[in-house]
């Protein structure tokens, strides 16, 4: 019906209603003050790196275990990105290598939770506040997820996901929670950034004179018709993540008995979404993940190799980054690792035949 509107009143592009009351009803319910909209997560990420206002050669730690995006955030930026290896079991940062790799030149941390798990922020924040870092929050797997802020003190609460660094990113991509076909967005409670990204995603155009221009911006804008689309799946956000969140516990039920299979987990101070429920073969297995999923493939079951850390990238090598660095975690994990079809739409039936496959070929 919104999308129709749209059409209807003519505003398909960058201004229209659906923009703004998109922006605050995720912002709303990610427990934020701004939200701005871009036209994918990639371009959120870039343009969060953008709004720190950082000088070239600066570095900002992440995962390596993640998508590309990240990384050319921080590249785009002229910045370098720094990389940290994966936890074994939430996959997401090794948070006890974060201050090792602190530097003169660190100016923030990427955290990124990773297939819906969060990262255990905390830590990162202490280390942040100590070193005088800003925390970026990629939480573009990781719509709905919570965190138990405070959980190895006396007080702690439940937050969102996306509400806890100082900015964070969403991608609104086909395969997130809530999609928009293409989109993202940056959340943030300071006014200042929400200004800056703002501007730099409408090519730093002024309200005063429009046509002059004193900083270099981009065209990262979400159109209405796109964020109508968003405005829908927001409200029923709710339903979407408890549909998540009965999949993943659906899949463990069924999977736990299979030995050599290592599944999610759910740490206590998590509440995950299961983005995509990932497995991971431990190399025991006469299978290689590879060969397990051409059998998958075989049953009519389709699945995803895991990421492939950027470590590992040669896009990224034949710039000179990480030369004799090695990540044995995150090279495991995508050698291992595969995710099973982890749509919103799965049916129980669905995923019981997922679940018969499973056990077929590896039992
Ligand atoms: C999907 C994703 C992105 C990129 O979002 P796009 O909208 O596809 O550009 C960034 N970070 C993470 C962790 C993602 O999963």
């Amino acid at each position: 019906d919104y999308v129709l509107e749209c059409l209807q009143s003519g505003w398909i592009s960058s201004a229209g209603k659906y923009i703004q009351a998109f922006e605050s009803s995720w912002a709303d319910y990610c427990g934020r003050q701004h939200g701005v909209a871009t036209s994918s997560g990639t371009t959120a990420l870039q343009t969060a790196v953008g709004c720190l206002n950082l000088d070239a050669g600066d570095e900002v730690i992440m995962p390596t275990f993640t998508i590309i995006s990240c990384a050319l955030a921080v590249l785009y930026n002229d910045c370098v990105p720094v990389l940290v290896d994966a936890d074994p079991e939430t996959w997401c940062m090794d948070i006890s290598q974060v201050a090792a790799r602190i530097t003169a030149r660190t100016r923030a941390i990427m955290a990124v939770h990773i297939y819906g798990h969060p990262v255990d922020m905390d830590p990162l924040l202490a280390l942040a506040k100590e070193h005088n870092l800003t925390v970026i929050e990629d939480a573009a797997e990781a719509h709905g997820a919570q965190y138990l802020h405070g959980h190895a003190g006396q007080k702690s609460k439940w937050v969102r996901c996306g509400s806890i660094g100082t900015l964070s990113v969403f991608s609104f991509f086909a395969n997130k929670l809530v999609t928009t076909g293409e989109g993202g967005m940056l959340l943030c409670d300071d006014p200042t950034i929400a200004a800056s990204a703002r501007s730099l995603r409408d090519l730093c155009f002024q309200s005063e004179q429009r046509f002059y221009h004193k900083e270099l911006g981009y065209n990262f804008r979400l159109t209405n018709l796109q964020a109508a689309l968003g405005l829908a799946q927001t409200e029923r956000i709710t339903e979407t993540v408890a549909r998540k969140r009965w999949m993943g516990k659906a899949y463990t039920e069924r999977l736990s008995n299979i030995p050599g299979l290592q599944l999610p987990v759910e740490r206590p101070w998590a509440s995950q979404v299961y983005w995509m429920y990932g497995v991971l073969l431990e190399p025991k297995h006469e299978l290689s993940a590879r060969e397990f999923a051409v059998r998958l493939r075989e049953r009519g079951v389709e699945t995803r190799p895991f990421f492939l850390g950027m470590h590992a990238q040669p896009a990224l090598q034949k710039r000179g980054l990480f030369q004799e660095e090695t990540y044995p975690v995150s090279d495991h994990l995508a050698r291992q690792g595969l995710y099973l079809p982890s749509g919103v739409g799965l049916t129980e039936a669905q995923l019981e035949e997922v679940c018969s496959a499973v056990h077929d070929t590896l039992l």
